[in-house]
């Protein structure tokens, strides 16, 4: 019997998964270790973002299609992150009790996550999440947001097809899901259709949407669908799945997929080369010189130019003008 972390998790061990999880949201070193071994195992999920103003209906509407997903035979894991509210060591929002029945089928995995310390580290622990579960053959990871702020759609941008939940009588709100949200979404969900003003609702969008458009009729834009579902009564969940395959389908197709991959695996050794250097400062700088020489500057005795070549020189950056610093 193999007590290797990695390899219990790629045989589908759900208890070395969880492990897993646990070892990203803590920020331990070893993670990064046993994520560079998982990685080639990754990418082969479809990785679903779901955001909207609180209350929309989101975990009903995850919950609905986490089922669908099932009946199609497709094994789905549900990330839930609450970026406004601190980790509190244990299940928050309610551990999304309407998802109960799912947890305990062996084919559905579902965990919470909240934020500790900056949004920068919680998207990246999403990401990582994600990729775990991704390599642990999960088909379907749908990253599921509280609200719908700028923090919800940082975190939903990693994922291949961002759904956005609205609801009827919200004209103002949707006014308010400024450019930001307009941008992301790849599939509109109108929810609690069984409530009147649901048509009404969608032409809004639909009139929103054509505003922001750029080429409509091109083959290559996907043109977004605005669908009605209410999600406690199971009605539309279908046709939201199915939307996202076609989504999948696309991205693929266009070549979108590709790009977009692209863009993302920049950004992440960016944002990973960022992190050892702010690391780095943090352990080559104490916090009196930075003091020093943040008052030289201040007091100008010394540019900020100056100061940043010092700084780049000291952590091993010897030729700053070229780095760019
Ligand atoms: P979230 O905060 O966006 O995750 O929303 P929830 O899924 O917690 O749902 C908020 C409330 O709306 C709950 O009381 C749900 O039962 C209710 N709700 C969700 N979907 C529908 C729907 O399609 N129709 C109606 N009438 N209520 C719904």
């Amino acid at each position: 019997v193999s007590t290797d972390i990695v390899e219990r998790l790629l045989s589908g061990d759900r208890r070395a998964l969880a492990r897993m999880v646990t070892l990203i949201e803590n920020e331990s070193p070893a993670a990064r270790e046993y994520l560079a071994r998982l990685y080639p195992q990754s990418g082969r999920a479809q990785i679903i973002g779901v955001t909207g103003s609180p209350g929309a209906g989101k975990s009903t509407l995850v919950t609905q299609v986490a089922r669908e997903l099932r009946r199609r035979d497709l094994r789905v894991g549900v990330v839930a992150v609450d970026p406004s509210s601190p980790f509190t060591g244990g299940a928050i929002l309610g551990d999304r009790i309407r998802m109960q029945e799912l947890a305990g089928d062996p084919n559905v995995f579902i965990r919470s996550m909240a934020s500790r310390g900056s949004l920068g580290g919680l998207a990246a622990a999403t990401r990582d999440v994600a990729r775990a579960l991704d390599a642990a053959g999960f088909q379907v990871v749908i990253i599921e947001t509280v609200g719908a702020g700028q923090a919800e759609v940082e975190i939903v941008r990693a994922a291949h097809s961002v759904l956005v939940v609205t609801v009827p009588g919200m004209g103002d709100d949707i006014q308010a899901l400024k450019a930001g949200i307009l941008e992301i979404a790849d599939i509109f969900v109108v929810n609690k259709a069984d409530r009147p003003g649901a048509d009404q609702a969608a032409a809004e969008l639909r009139m929103l949407l054509s505003l922001a458009a750029k080429q409509p009729k091109s083959p290559d834009v996907w043109r977004v669908p605005i669908l009605k579902t209410s999600a406690t009564q199971g009605e539309g969940i279908a046709e939201v799945v199915d939307a996202l395959f076609r989504h999948r389908a696309f991205l693929s197709e266009s070549g979108q997929l590709a790009r977009r991959n692209q863009r993302q695996v920049y950004s992440e050794v960016l944002a990973l080369l960022q992190h050892a250097l702010a690391q780095r400062l943090k352990q080559t700088v104490p916090d009196e010189e930075w003091q020093h020489l943040i008052d030289a500057v201040v007091e100008r005795r010394e540019n900020p130019y100056q100061v940043a070549d010092l700084l780049a020189r000291r952590v091993g950056l010897s030729d700053p003008n070229q780095a760019g610093v």
